[in-house]
């Protein structure tokens, strides 16, 4: 690949793995400069921007230049030597993260954490999701006396959040300010009791979360085993549901399966509705692919529609992903091509997992974090094989689908329960944190290439 190609393909894959206002201030005005064998060079704006790169970005942009060409070992920077005019970068940066705020994420309501983006409108039903859904609407029409809890469950990427926060949208737009809503990630649910319980606050908690009329819960798998926030979640949930106040809570599987969930939650759980989401088959497929292309405004012949209904099946934050690549590549090329399609499908999805075995995955985390595939298999607990052997874990579950005991025997005859939550970790982390997403993305290629 010719030097300036390979660099805008660098770049074109770093920006969706950091934040819009990071790769306009860093990454942006970078050049490349020459590329010889197993060498390139990049210019970049001026020295602090050359210093934070080389610093923040550096292992990132390696194995992002590798993944697209293997020979490069080294990667200099150095800086441009035309004077560049930072007001007009400002200026840009401005009006992207306003572009940004007013098309999304950062909007968060600070009262309810609820993400404005996530409507019902907007949520397309099929038959994978129309019960959770009808249970949705039965919940808004009568907050707190019909199906209490609502427990929804189903794999990742496939509208958990959505729904549920979609719900406390409604809520909020019918009964306006009669009615308090609150979202939490049960991450942040568990953060917020484990620090009250340290500083001697638990009262307050108590108090913060009995006076919510709506109350939603996301992934509350991750309470499973955490005594103290399990014993306070279910003093907060009789509390509330005494007083018919609504509960909804997602969780990524069924109550019962929840590894060490005390079982008086258990049965809280089981004794309202619960409702599953699965796979969206063609026709929902379909349809949210035409949903997202009309909210970015572009538009794809039902061929191509139907070549990517066809090659991603079972997450639709994937299928989001695609068609953002593909909109991001038009934007570049102009057109879209059947080729671009092909490619973009190529480098996102997680291909079939035939014929990978577990011990390829060990390789290729070894390999990648340079240590022995044996520091993955036995028992040891040093410090720096443990996020490694969480990613082997996590690859082995979604890559080969085997099952927490199998994966625990191959890993250091570890427990189940200690796999799930390896996998939880890597899965919760992809999602937060753009390196570690890095990552997963180049090992998963070297899995595939061997
Ligand atoms: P989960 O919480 O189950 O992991 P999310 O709710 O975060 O999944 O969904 C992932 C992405 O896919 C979100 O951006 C969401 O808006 C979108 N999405 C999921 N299901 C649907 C659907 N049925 N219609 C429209 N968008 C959807
Ligand atoms: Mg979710």
């Amino acid at each position: 690949m010719e030097a300036e190609k390979l660099w805008q393909s660098v770049l074109g894959e770093i920006e969706l793995q950091i934040s819009r206002a990071n790769y306009l201030t860093w990454l942006k005005d970078s050049k490349i400069i020459s590329q010889e064998e197993n060498a390139i060079l990049i210019a970049l704006p001026n020295n602090f921007v050359k210093e934070w790169v080389e610093n923040k970005y550096h292992k990132m942009i390696l194995g992002t230049v590798r993944s697209f060409n293997e020979t490069i070992k080294k990667i200099d920077y150095v800086v441009h030597t035309q004077a560049i005019d930072l007001t007009r970068i400002n200026k840009k940066i401005n009006q992207e993260i306003q572009k940004q705020t007013s098309f999304s994420e950062l909007r968060v309501d600070p009262e309810t954490n609820l993400n404005p983006r996530y409507t019902l409108d907007s949520f397309i039903v099929g038959s994978s999701n129309e019960l959770a859904y009808a249970a949705i609407l039965s919940v808004i029409k009568e907050v707190g006396k019909k199906y209490n809890p609502l427990f929804i469950y189903g794999g990742v990427g496939l509208g958990k959040t959505h729904l549920i926060q979609a719900a406390g949208n409604e809520i909020k737009k019918n009964y306006k300010n009669e009615v308090k809503v609150k979202y939490i990630p049960s991450e942040t649910y568990i953060r917020d009791i484990v620090s009250a319980i340290r500083n001697k606050r638990i009262e307050d908690t108590k108090n913060k979360y009995r006076d919510i009329d709506v109350l939603i819960i996301d992934d509350i798998q991750f309470i499973g085993g955490k005594e103290k926030t399990e014993e306070e979640f279910f003093h907060t949930f009789n509390a509330l549901y005494e007083n018919n106040k609504q509960i909804i809570i997602s969780s990524d599987r069924p109550p019962r399966s929840i590894p060490t969930l005390e079982e008086r939650l258990q049965s809280r759980f089981e004794g309202g509705m619960i409702a599953d989401v699965g796979y969206p088959d063609y026709e929902t497929r379909v349809a949210i692919i035409k949903s997202k292309l009309e909210e970015k405004k572009m538009t794809l012949t039902d061929d191509l529609i139907n070549i990517i209904a066809n090659k991603v099946k079972r997450n639709v934050r994937e299928l989001e992903g695609v068609i953002h690549k593909i909109s991001l590549k038009s934007e570049r090329e102009g057109i879209i091509a059947k080729t671009v399609i092909m490619d973009t499908l190529r480098e996102t999805i997680s291909q079939p997992s035939l014929n990978i075995s577990p011990q390829q995955i060990i390789q290729a985390v070894a390999h990648f974090f340079e240590i022995s595939p044996e520091d993955l298999t036995n028992r040891s607990r040093k410090k720096e094989v443990v996020e490694p052997r969480q990613i082997a874990a996590f690859l082995m579950r979604e890559l080969l689908n085997l099952s927490y005991p199998f994966i625990g025997e191959k890993l250091g005859k570890r427990d189940h329960t200690t796999i799930i939550h390896s996998c939880d970790k890597i899965a919760q982390g992809i999602n937060k944190n753009a390196s570690l997403n890095q990552k997963i993305l180049l090992i998963k290629e070297e899995v595939y290439k061997t």
